[in-house]
Formats: C-alpha cells, structure tokens, sequence
C-alpha cells in the first residue's frame, strides 16, 4: 500500500531516568531518583564515574557506574570537563541512554518517566487524506502504547484508531533506536 500521508514524531523522555532497587535503609524496593550529578572519583591513572541516585524515602545512595577504572586519557577532555560540571545535556544523555541501565541491571522506573511526543518536520499532515502512516522514532526504547500516542496525535479516541487500523486506513509504526537528534 502507498501511503498519502506519512508523518514521523520522536517520543522524547522529559525526565532522567529513575531506578527501582532494593534499598538497606528502607528494606524493600525503592524508586531511586537521578540526583542529576555525577561523582568522578580518582585513583592512581585511573577514573570512576558515576550517576548518582538517591532514595525517594530515606538518605540511601545508590551509584551508576559510567565508567569503571577507566584509564584517566581514555576520556576526552570534554566529557571529562562535563562530569565535573555536571553538565546538564551530558546528565540527560546518561541518564536516559536505556544501554548503561542494561550493563548494570538496574531496572528502570518506567512509571516515573515521562515523555513528550514531537513531531519531527515542520509539514503538517493532512490527516483528511487517508491512508496515514505515522512513525514514532522511540530513541530511547521507552515503553509506550502506540494506540494512545496515536490516538493523540490524531485526536480521535483509542478504539477509532484501532477501527481505521483494521480498515487499513492507518498504520502506526515504532522505529527503535539510541540517537536524540536535537
Ligand atoms: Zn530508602
């Protein structure tokens, strides 16, 4: 089928990533909030960073490895300027890359991620021309009902867009992938 009508959006997370782990204040498992700075710790030649989380409830730390003994030229020294200053695009680039979650099995909080839904050029879309395909690029992998976004989007109710989903009138499609373009 060609499409009249394709439209692409980002889905943007709004916020840094939160984790959900087992907390030794509190005694069970806690949302750890970002505390939106790194901690850089030197040993010798070489360099520790780290994302630092906190407990919601108590005064527990908990920290995300970024780099782990790193030898100190293995950095360049512009992200290294930016741990220091915990640069705010750099805390946001980590604190949302899904990639450093996965390498150290702390699970995501996704009730506590929220997202924005952009769209990516400026055309807009004549949605009165059907068929309309509608790309959501999910940088990052974010867990998300693409009927509700959907729904959104075209301001018509879920089931409306199941209904012209079955009518082959409409086509939403989740492209995946690391890169927030900005
Ligand atoms: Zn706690």
């Amino acid at each position: 089928m060609s499409y009249v009508n394709k439209t692409e959006y980002m889905i943007i997370p709004t916020n840094t990533f939160n984790i959900l782990r087992g907390c030794a204040g509190c005694g069970y498992k806690q949302t750890f909030i970002c505390k939106e700075n790194f901690r850089v710790n030197a040993n010798g030649n070489f360099l520790d960073v780290w994302l630092i989380y906190g407990c919601n409830k108590c005064r527990h730390i908990y920290n995300l490895p970024i780099y782990e003994r790193i030898k100190a030229d293995k950095i360049p020294k512009n992200e290294y300027q930016s741990f220091i200053e915990n640069d705010k695009k750099t805390l946001f680039r980590y604190g949302t890359d899904k990639s450093v979650f996965t390498k150290n099995r702390a699970e995501i909080d996704w009730k506590t991620v929220e997202y924005k839904v952009t769209p990516m050029n400026e055309n807009k879309p004549d949605f009165s021309k059907m068929p309309v395909l509608i790309e959501l690029y999910n940088f990052c992998d974010i867990p998300v009902r693409t009927d509700k976004i959907a729904a959104d989007i075209l301001q018509i109710s879920r089931s409306k867009v199941t209904q012209l989903v079955n009518e082959g009138l409409l086509s939403v499609k989740m492209v995946k992938g690391k890169e927030i373009i900005q």
